[in-house]
């Protein structure tokens, strides 16, 4: 007599009897399984401190090096920031006998477009499991003028968190373009500079952790909205700008500096073609961030300009790199999809000959894949070998001006 093997029902007491290898289970234990499941998973979805992964910076490291390549002294900086910051949460759990209080590490990434620095922010949120979102410092402005209030910022943290708030305090905020609200001109003007220091001046209330109420649809602030009180004393800020025409501001202060005795041999040692590795907090004072805010972010590090070997290896090496994407693209066809060897270097010669950065690479793939994307899954092949003479013909057809712009 067939029987449930989880409740013990023989089958004509049961609506249901499913048989499995070598047991049997009823409908009402499939749903009550189904319940426990829904329960164990809402569990876990809950978030709490003791469920952040405290990870060492060299794990946080090798993580890392899954996904970006190159910007080692950047990996460097950004793991240890990272460890230091989540270690200053779990104390918040049990109070040192010195009260010694570690103080937060906000940092700041300086570095041409496209060299990497959206991409190490989005990846330490993805291994840390912590609520995680980008904002463009370009669209904010001072209260009372067209753009977005500074507390924007922390709606779409909220957004993400599902408006947990508490989730939310944990987050990261990879504030973009921060080197676009710099104040214009070196000295301090009296009249209103809508979009520069004022703005710092309100950045500056998020940066250094205040209880702050956030509109939780975003935009403006208006008075029957009701406000959400997020405190931003735990929120990891991670700021990220190119910072175009600072290597002058280094220059001038290396030149200024190496005068003297020393002068002639120091001058040697300096690498005139990446001088952002000399990046020090008084270049971006130069810049035209106010010293509050550079105050508020103690972590300076920099991204090295890709070089070519460096977009050959993002092609390819990185755990979801672009070609893999597409290999597994055509895999859901069941299509076989290679490349020559050429074709890579073609790719990358062609992102370096156009100026496109990593950026580029995607839209030079894409120009190349976009006609057997469109075909094959139509036809009966079941392989794709992409030539140095498909390649070609694909790039001569392909509208250079376009991928420029991408
Ligand atoms: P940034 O924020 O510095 O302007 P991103 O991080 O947005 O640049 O980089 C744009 C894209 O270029 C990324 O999504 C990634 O595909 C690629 N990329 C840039 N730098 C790297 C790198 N160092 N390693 C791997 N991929 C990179």
């Amino acid at each position: 007599m067939d029987k449930c093997s989880f409740c013990g029902r023989e089958k004509k007491d049961t609506e249901l009897l499913i048989a499995g290898i070598s047991a049997h289970i009823c409908d009402s234990c499939i749903d009550q399984a189904y319940e426990i499941l829904q329960e164990e998973k809402k569990r876990v979805d809950e978030f709490d401190v003791s469920q952040i992964k405290l990870i060492k910076p060299l794990e946080i490291k090798s993580f890392l090096d899954q996904y970006v390549i190159g910007q080692e002294e950047a990996k460097k900086y950004l793991s240890v920031a990272v460890y230091n910051h989540y270690k200053r949460l779990m104390q918040g759990n049990f109070k040192n006998e010195d009260e010694i209080e570690i103080e937060k590490s906000n940092i700041i990434l300086v570095g041409e477009t496209g060299t990497g620095k959206t991409l190490l922010a989005r990846t330490i949120a993805r291994m840390l499991n912590v609520p995680f979102t980008i904002v463009d410092a370009t669209v904010l402005t001072e209260a009372g003028y067209v753009g977005e209030d500074i507390e924007s910022v922390l709606t779409r943290l909220l957004q993400v968190a599902d408006y947990n708030v508490e989730a939310a305090e944990k987050g990261i905020v990879f504030i973009d373009e921060i080197d676009k609200i710099a104040r214009k001109g070196d000295n301090p003007s009296i009249t209103r500079d809508v979009s520069g220091e004022g703005v710092q001046q309100g950045l500056l209330k998020l940066l250094e952790g205040s209880t702050v109420n956030v509109p939780p649809q975003g935009g403006r602030k208006h008075p029957d909205q009701k406000m959400i009180s997020v405190n931003t004393k735990n929120i990891l800020f991670v700021c990220g700008g190119a910072f175009d025409g600072i290597d002058k501001k280094i220059a001038q202060r290396l030149n200024t500096k190496v005068v003297g005795y020393n002068a002639a041999k120091d001058r040697d040692h300096i690498d005139r073609d990446n001088l952002l590795q000399y990046i020090s907090p008084q270049d971006l004072k130069a810049f035209g961030l106010i010293p509050e805010i550079i105050g508020r972010l103690p972590v300076l590090t920099y991204l090295n300009p890709l070089d070519r070997e460096a977009l050959r290896r993002i092609l390819t090496e990185p755990k979801n790199s672009i070609i893999k994407q597409y290999v597994q693209l055509f895999k859901i066809d069941s299509i076989d999809l290679t490349f020559d060897d050429e074709v890579l270097e073609y790719i990358v010669d062609k992102a370096v000959e156009f100026k496109l950065g990593a950026r580029g690479l995607r839209s030079i793939c894409e120009a190349i894949m976009m006609d057997a994307m469109f075909e094959l899954p139509s036809k009966e092949s079941n392989e794709m070998h992409i030539t140095m003479d498909y390649a070609k013909r694909k790039m001569e057809k392909a509208n250079i001006k376009r991928l420029q712009a991408a």
